[in-house]
């Protein structure tokens, strides 16, 4: 019996987690709520013990006698930086390196808790709309539950993530456009082949795999968040996940306020969320001819706009946008100074501290957390 319901924090419906769940009535995104979860399920120090991002199953969709579809994902280092928080005019400044994932990036975890569902519901085929790394880790997931995976990648995409998707076994189509436009051939590819749509927050359980950098960034931190969070955002799962994880934790009574102001940074190219953001506006307008080198970032019109929006603004954080040649220059600077493989997200990451620092908005003492969410190599 799962123990556990769905929620739209936008319309407030909820729903039994029966079958394959969606999205609401009204399309927006489920959340997954443990309501029989509360307090006294586990304690801090079991979950100490533990490996891995499973560490936290009773915070996770699995019951007591499921097994997950996992390839070791989470479990990523923190690293306080030696010269490059320096060299940007910090002198607190943490990196969470995603990089060290299987796949590569942070995507693991969100298709660890996704396929795991899926599978144990008698999926034996996935589609998914990628702008590359979901999928890489949907194409390796895919494979370690010996199911068929199918994925719209654009063109643009750069070459060693396809190359990695195809070397994991992904049936992959190139198409014209961004990852929208992926997104209508994907759903499209679904109905007639009776594939299941694995696209982020079309689903909940993506999202409930992402959230755990939040969890393990306080299991790290020894239960004292940081000061600020940033995160290179593209759809903003991992940030909404996050959001809804230090939730979890004031819940549970394993941390106490305040929590960490969430800031997103985007690619000038790309910046739906900085634009609404700065417009106090309540939803993400699609942004019209994305373009970034961050294939990350290249998402015109998040499906968790105002779930994004909400975070930034209830945590006192914000939205910044950095151009392409800032990105390159800072992800080659970061990588140099530190020997961490940063992706160009990434370094739009720092790059945003510097300019957050900058522009007065963080103090160059505040304990700060950039999140490398992919490896460098990938990009190359
Ligand atoms: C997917 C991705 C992002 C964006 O993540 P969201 O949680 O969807 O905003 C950022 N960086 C990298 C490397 C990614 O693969």
């Amino acid at each position: 019996m799962m123990d556990w319901i769905l929620e739209c924090p936008q319309c407030q419906a909820t729903a039994q987690p029966e079958g394959l769940p969606t999205v609401c009535p009204e399309g927006h995104p489920w959340l997954v709520r443990y309501p029989d979860r509360q307090h006294g399920i586990v304690s801090r120090a079991r979950v100490r013990r533990r490996q891995g991002m499973w560490r936290f199953r009773e915070f996770l969709p699995i019951t007591s006698k499921e097994n997950p579809i996992t390839l070791g994902e989470g479990d990523t280092p923190l690293l306080r930086t030696v010269t490059l928080g320096r060299e940007i005019g910090h002198k607190n400044l943490w990196i969470k390196d995603e990089a060290t994932n299987p796949t590569g990036s942070f995507k693991a975890r969100g298709m660890s808790a996704a396929v795991t569902r899926a599978v144990l519901h008698g999926v034996t085929d996935f589609v998914l709309p990628t702008a590359g790394n979901a999928g890489v880790a949907a194409s390796a997931y895919g494979r370690r539950a010996g199911a068929g995976v199918k994925v719209f990648a654009p063109k643009t995409t750069p070459a060693t993530i396809l190359s990695q998707i195809e070397t994991f076994g992904g049936d992959l189509v190139l198409l014209e456009g961004h990852i929208g436009d992926c997104g209508r051939e994907a759903r499209a590819w679904a109905k007639s082949a009776s594939a299941y749509d694995i696209l982020t927050l079309k689903e909940p359980y993506r999202i409930e795999g992402k959230k755990t950098m939040g969890l393990e960034l306080a299991l790290q931190l020894d239960w004292k968040l940081p000061r600020a969070v940033i995160y290179p955002t593209g759809g903003g799962t991992g940030l909404i996940g996050m959001w809804k994880a230090f939730h979890e934790l004031l819940e549970a009574g394993w941390i106490e306020p305040p929590l960490p102001r969430m800031f997103t940074v985007q690619a000038e190219g790309c910046a739906p969320v900085v634009r609404a953001f700065e417009e106090n506006a309540i939803t993400c307008e699609p942004w019209a001819d994305p373009t970034t080198i961050a294939a990350g970032l290249r998402v015109p019109a998040p499906l968790g706009g105002p779930l994004i929006l909400t975070a930034l603004r209830e945590s006192g954080g914000g939205a910044v946008a950095v151009s392409d040649e800032v990105i390159a220059q800072t992800s080659l600077l970061a990588t140099r100074s530190e020997g961490i493989d940063f992706s160009p997200e990434g370094g739009a990451g720092v790059a945003a501290v510097r300019l957050l620092v900058e522009r007065g908005i963080l103090a160059p003492g505040d304990q700060t957390v950039v999140f490398n969410t992919g490896a460098g190599w990938l990009y190359r």
